[in-house]
Formats: C-alpha cells, sequence, structure tokens
C-alpha cells in the first residue's frame, strides 16, 4: 500500500500542471480502490467557502466545472465544514445528500469522502462510490493519508498554475527574511542539483542552445564509456551493461530528438532536456510491469547527469540583470558570492526564515530578502519583474503599475530616511535622558570592513569565524587564521573586536567534517564540537592571540555555552595556549577578555555561576529563541511562531540581565534582535546598553535609542511583559514608534 501512495504522490509532484495532477489523482484511486467514480472537488480560490467540482472518473464528465457545494452543502460540503471524513453505505438516504443530476451517480450508493486540508485550510475533498461492497476501515485510512500527503502537491499545482501565464500581477507571501525593498528582474540559479527545479527559459539564440545540449550529451556519453570499461574489471557483465545502455540512450532516437524539437521551438536546453526526460519516465512509470516501471529512474538518473553538464555549460554565460533578485528553492550562502555585489538587489526563497544564515548574510548586506515562501513557482520566474518587500515578507509577480509606483514612492521614502540616519553616523547613541548606548557591528560574513567603519560603530560586538571554515576544502591552517583575524583586530584599532570561536553544526556544517545527526540543533554544535577536538579549539585561540600581540582590542566569545564545565574546560585550554606562546616568543602575551554567548536555555538559569567565570556575556538572541520556544529557527512551517519579542524569551532576557547585573559582569546583545528597531526599545527597556547588529540597522538603532527615554521604555517592557503573545507586543512597540513618526524604519510607506 505503502508503495501505491508513494507512486500516486510522485506522479501528482511531477505533473506539468494541476488539471493534470487531478486527472491522476481520479484515475488512480478508481483502479486502487477499485471504485466505481472518484471525484475531486477543490475550493474556489475567489470564494474558499464553496467546493467546485475539478475532475472526476466514471461518472459523466460533463458536470465538470457545473457543480459547486458552499461550506455545509450537501455530503461534500458537510465534509469540508467538518473537515472529516464520511464513509456511507446508502449515501441517498443520508439527509444531506444532494444527486448531481445527468451524473450517473445515482448507480453508485456507496460513498467515501475525505477532506483535503493544508496548514489548517480545507483546500477540497476527494470521493470515490461504487455500486456494491462498503468500503472497509482500511479504504478509508488509505483515502485519509493519501489526502493528507496531496493536500501539500494540489497546493504547490495549483499555485503554480496560477503563474502559468505571467502576465496578471500576483502577490506571494513568506516570511520577512531581512529588510528592505526592492524592483527587479527574478534570477533562477540551479546548478543542475534536480530536474524539479530547472526554470522555464525561451531563447533567442536555438544554434548556441542546441550546441550546449550536444556539447553535454557528447561528454556523458564519454564518461560512460569510460565507466562501463572500469567497472568490467570487478564487475558482472549485467551490471556494466546499465551504463551502455544509458550511453545508447544518448547517442540518438526520442531523448535527444524530441529535446532539439524543443529548443528549435525557442525553449533553453536546460527545459527542454527536463520536459523530455520526465515524459519519457513517465511513460515507464505507467508500465505494469515492476521491471519496465523502474526504468523511469533510470531514465531520471541520466537526465540529472546530462543536466548537470549543461548547467556547468549554461553557468559560463549568466547574464545578471542590473538589478538581480535571487529566487529558488533554497537561496545559499553560496549562491549569493555567485551574482556580482552590484547587481544584487533581493532574494526570495522557497525554503528558510529570517535567522536563517543566508537570511542574516542578506541583511549584513543590506539586501531585502523573502524567506519561507509557501509553493514558490521557482520555474516560472526566472526573467520575470518581481518587488521584493523584505519588511512584511511579501513579493509582487509581473507587478502592474500600480505596484509599481506604490514601491517607487517607498523606495524613494527609504532612500530619504537613509540620507537623514546618515547624519547620525557621528553622533552618539544615547537616549533623550542621557543614557548612552554602544552600538557594535556583527561581522565575519563580509570580507569588507569599510561599511562598518563608516557607519561609526564602537567595535566588532560578534565576529563570526566559521566563513573562512566553510569555503575551504579543509580547516584553515593556523597561519591562514591568524591573517584574517590580524586584518580585522587591525582595522578597529582602539576597538574591541570579539572573535568568537568556530560555532559549526547545526545549520552551518563544513564540507569537509561531515556530521549525520537526526536533530543537528540539538547535536554536534559550536562549543561541544572545539572541546571535543581540542587541536582545532586551540589552533584557533593560537591565532586569535597572535594576531593580538601589538594591538590588544581582542575579545574572545564563547559560542553555545550550556554548563559551567564547557566554561571550565574552555579556560583551561585559553590559558594553556597563552602559556605556550609566552613560552616559545619570550613576551607577555595579554589575555583576552573571555565572554560567554548566553543563547542555550540551561545558561539563562546558571547565569550566576557563568558571570563568576567570564568577564562578559553576549545574549544570541536567533538561539535563545530557537531553543527556548522549541522553533526550529530554519523552517518555515513554524516560521510564523519564531519571535524573539515572544514573552517566554523576553522574561529569559530579563533574568539573564538582571544574574548580569548581580555579579557585576558586562552583558551585550549580538542576535537579529539588537538590530530590529522594536528590539531595541524592548532591550533597552531591560537595562541593556551595549547591542551588536548587522551595519545596516546600526543608524536606524541609533534613531530609535535617541528618540525615546530610556524611563519611558523601562515602562513601555512592564507594560509588554503582562501581554500574553509575540504579536501584541509587537504591536506595542510597533504603535510607540509610529507615534514618533519612525514607522518607516520597521515597514514600507511610513
Ligand atoms: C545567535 O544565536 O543569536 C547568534 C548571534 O549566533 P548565530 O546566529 O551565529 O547562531
Ligand atoms: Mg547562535
Amino acid at each position: 500500500m505503502i508503495h501505491r501512495l508513494q507512486r500516486i504522490v510522485q506522479e501528482v509532484n511531477r505533473a506539468p500542471d494541476i488539471d493534470s495532477a487531478l486527472v491522476l489523482i481520479t484515475d488512480s484511486l478508481t483502479q486502487d480502490l477499485a471504485a466505481d467514480a472518484c471525484t475531486i472537488f477543490l475550493a474556489r480560490k475567489d470564494d474558499p467557502d464553496v467546493m467546485a467540482l475539478q475532475a472526476c472518473s466514471g461518472l459523466n464528465p460533463a458536470i465538470i466545472g457545473r457543480v459547486e457545494r458552499q461550506m455545509g452543502q450537501g455530503l461534500i460540503g458537510t465534509i469540508a465544514a467538518r473537515a472529516e471524513p464520511m464513509n456511507l453505505t446508502d449515501a441517498p438516504s443520508h439527509k444531506k445528500f444532494l444527486l448531481v443530476p445527468d451524473s450517473g451517480e445515482v448507480d453508485f450508493p456507496i460513498f467515501l469522502g475525505v477532506p483535503i486540508i493544508a496548514h489548517r485550510h480545507v483546500l477540497g475533498v476527494i470521493a470515490v462510490q461504487r455500486a456494491t461492497s462498503a468500503f472497509n476501515e482500511d479504504e478509508e485510512a488509505y483515502l485519509t493519508t493519501l489526502a493528507a500527503q496531496l493536500a501539500t502537491s494540489i497546493e504547490r499545482a495549483e499555485s503554480q498554475g496560477r503563474f502559468s501565464t505571467q502576465q496578471t500581477t500576483h502577490i506571494i507571501k513568506g516570511v520577512p527574511g531581512s529588510p528592505g525593498m526592492a524592483i527587479g528582474m527574478a534570477m533562477v540559479l540551479n546548478r543542475g542539483v534536480n530536474l524539479e527545479s530547472v526554470p522555464n527559459k525561451r531563447t533567442d539564440d536555438i544554434d548556441s542552445e542546441l550546441t550546449s545540449f550536444r556539447k553535454a550529451v557528447n561528454l556523458v556519453c564519454e564518461e560512460l564509456t569510460l565507466q562501463a570499461e572500469k567497472m568490467r574489471a570487478y564487475l558482472p557483465e549485467e551490471e556494466c551493461a546499465l551504463f551502455v545502455v544509458y550511453a545508447q540512450m544518448l547517442s540518438g532516437g526520442s531523448l535527444i530528438d524530441d529535446t532539439e524539437k524543443s529548443i528549435n521551438a525557442g525553449n533553453w536546453a536546460p527545459s527542454s532536456w527536463r520536459d523530455t526526460v520526465e515524459q519519457h519516465a513517465h511513460v515507464f512509470s505507467q508500465m505494469e510491469d515492476a521491471y519496465l516501471a523502474e526504468r523511469a529512474n533510470d531514465i531520471r538518473d541520466l537526465g540529472l547527469r546530462v543536466l548537470r553538464r549543461l548547467m556547468l555549460e549554461q553557468s559560463a554565460f549568466l547574464d545578471f540583470p542590473d538589478q538581480t533578485i535571487l529566487v529558488g528553492d533554497e537561496v545559499t550562502a553560496t549562491d549569493l558570492a555567485d551574482v556580482p555585489p552590484d547587481c544584487l538587489s533581493g532574494i526570495v526563497s522557497a525554503h528558510g526564515s529570517s535567522s536563517s544564515h543566508v537570511a542574516i548574510l542578506a541583511h549584513a548586506l543590506g539586501i531585502p530578502a523573502v524567506m519561507g515562501v509557501p509553493n514558490l513557482p521557482v520555474k516560472q520566474l526566472d526573467g520575470v519583474k518581481l518587488v521584493v518587500d523584505g519588511y512584511n515578507g511579501s513579493a509582487y509577480i509581473n507587478p502592474d503599475k500600480y505596484v509599481l509606483e506604490e514601491y517607487g514612492q517607498y523606495l524613494e521614502e527609504e532612500n530619504a530616511i537613509e540620507q537623514d540616519l546618515l547624519e547620525l553616523k557621528d553622533k552618539t547613541a544615547a537616549t533623550t535622558d542621557k543614557r548612552q548606548i554602544t552600538l557594535m557591528v556583527n561581522s565575519g560574513l563580509m570580507s569588507d570592513p569599510t561599511p562598518s567603519l563608516r557607519s561609526g560603530a564602537e567595535g566588532v560586538g560578534l565576529y563570526r569565524t566559521e566563513i573562512p571554515f566553510q569555503i575551504r576544502d579543509r580547516f584553515p591552517s593556523e597561519e591562514e587564521q591568524y591573517q584574517i583575524y590580524r586584518n580585522v583586530l587591525e582595522t578597529f584599532r582602539g576597538k574591541p573586536v570579539v572573535l568568537r570561536t568556530l560555532d559549526v553544526g547545526g545549520d552551518k556544517p563544513l564540507p569537509y567534517f561531515p556530521i549525520n545527526e537526526a536533530n543537528p540543533f540539538l547535536g554536534w554544535r559550536g562549543v561541544r564540537i572545539t572541546l571535543d577536538h581540542p587541536e582545532i579549539f586551540i589552533t584557533q585561540v593560537r591565532a586569535m592571540m597572535r594576531a593580538n600581540v601589538g594591538i590588544n582590542n581582542l575579545e574572545i566569545l564563547l559560542p553555545m555555552i550550556s554548563g559551567k564545565a564547557e566554561l571550565d574546560d574552555s579556560l583551561i585550554l585559553i590559558n594553556r595556549v597563552r602559556d605556550e606562546i609566552e613560552e616559545e616568543t619570550g613576551e607577555n602575551i595579554w589575555l583576552p577578555k573571555i565572554g560567554a554567548m548566553i543563547e542555550v536555555p540551561s545558561a539563562v538559569y546558571q547565569i550566576a555561576d557563568i558571570c563568576q567565570l567570564v568577564d562578559f556575556v553576549s545574549i544570541g538572541t536567533n538561539d535563545l529563541t530557537q531553543y527556548l520556544l522549541a522553533v526550529d529557527r530554519n523552517n518555515e512551517n513554524v516560521a510564523e511562531l519564531y519571535s524573539s519579542l515572544h514573552p517566554a524569551v523576553l522574561k529569559a532576557m530579563v533574568q539573564i540581565v538582571e544574574g548580569a547585573i548581580a555579579g557585576d559582569t558586562p552583558i551585550s546583545v549580538c542576535g537579529e534582535l539588537a538590530g530590529d528597531p522594536l528590539g531595541v526599545m524592548a532591550l533597552l527597556g531591560m537595562g541593556i546598553d551595549n547591542l551588536s547588529m548587522s551595519v545596516g540597522s546600526l543608524l536606524r538603532a541609533k534613531k530609535v535609542i535617541m528618540s525615546f527615554s530610556h524611563s519611558e521604555l523601562t515602562d513601555l517592557l512592564q507594560q509588554a511583559l503582562t501581554m500574553p503573545d509575540a504579536f501584541m507586543i509587537r504591536e506595542l512597540y510597533a504603535g510607540k514608534l509610529d507615534e514618533r513618526g519612525l514607522g518607516g524604519l520597521i515597514r514600507a510607506g511610513r
């Protein structure tokens, strides 16, 4: 049964449009459940309370598009309203039964209907009917499971279908990833990772598309022939035969001909290839014979090999529009590096959230980003005009002149705000009642420190050292690290620079140090790894301390501290490194200040012990929020639940601040909340006066600080702490910001 389920879901996911997907479902279900009829009703887009018949099998097809049911009306409307299945042996005798005239359903009184639900919304209803023999419990369970699995596929197919014309304006909703707005042209990067996400593109240069396709095919053919020869030495002949068959399929025949036909019709080679491979694989997957059905996977495997070659060919000719909006299923930090910095204007990603690494990087670069857009029609977006609104997490596809005018005006206002903010650069960040706040920058993601210096930052409050580790194919040497740290310490000479020791694991993997865990965020991460591998920790701390010689502005921050023992062990190693360097050089080595990140809930409750061991603490609001609320910071399915302004997070932070004050330990905040204007208001209210943030947020934060008195923010926090949820707290702070005429700092158009 599970195989049948998987097969239907896979087929539906690959269907070119919603109509073919629905036909596929009705046909498969009639067959699998030995049903006489199957119908699918979907909620109308313009009125989700109305279920409209979209597909049927076994009934008169003329009824498609002609039957509708209100919520609670008929059996279908009742299933939709109650959001639960109905299994009847005599449907016509049910009081809700409504006959569909001329459908032929009178002959099929046995009825089973289940709702299709995604993200709490009833998308539609699937029903099967029979003339005789009731649907048993297993069949009901099967249909319910299938409907649950198909819900997201149907949602996706539907939304993709809606964009197929690409003519009208559509708004898509995700979560805010990085603030700001942009108008530009979508560019879908595809590294040939899968066939499904190859974007549709048209071409004017048919000859060059044909040439690159033929070149890719020839190269894969040669590879396969070589592989077959190599394998003959240690594999039986029949295993090697597969490679020979692959090579033959590429030497001519319908795979090649159909693709070339599509290219000749003006389509881009990769999408022509994608379509041909999918059509051929589909034909095989429909075959009854299990062996032949399995050949569909061979065709897709071959398809992927050619696609990868093709994408390599194509990437050499990538032409980025001036205002590139990078679009993808999962835009990564490395994707950003592919776009010339002058061209990158915005990001729209189907996966991820505001605290994903790529969103933090976008924030650091001042690029608006919309993350976690469900059912983003990636394939259809390449070359399409987009408006990105990183404040509220939405984007407009094919914006009409009204949207363009509106956002054009917002952008002008935003530029005016930025211009005004520049005047604050050299001013002291102090509240109206003269409480001075230290503003630092988060760095390490960008190589160029100039913007940070120009923004008037008073130092680096968090330098993430992960990137040099991530972009190499091995651990960077002590000397390589020394150069990097020396450069940043030198650049900020006279100002503190907080270098954080390696915080990999979780969502920051190292390609050369794979960690396979079921729960990476709860696993081997940050200081847990480096303490288990003292050679990595010692090399890094040595590089940091050597780089600090003669400059003396280094502070070291330890990530993911969850208990006292980790601090004890880290301090032993740090002191040992200092002694060793002193011994080697014969010089007195300055022991830098050592701090602990407070980002794991256990550290909140051990704040008194931690403060006794360190010189400072820094709150990592990104992880603290994730761990306190049990909400994965990268998971768009739960992104709505992720808020650092949640009352539980605020209460935990108040406790940290009280602990730090009692221990006379300096405290700062370096998570994203420190750069959010509303977060600044809340944190100041707690008594925090050292904030570290992305450079792009610095002057906005200063503006907020200079617009409020510390005492009013203290009162406001007390009010916030009585509120039951993050939404109300956000509204409270946003309302106050609006009252001061500063709404434009957090959203477009005010
Ligand atoms: C944090 O968790 O708040 C933090 C600053 O560190 P990172 O985002 O690198 O985990
Ligand atoms: Mg963290």
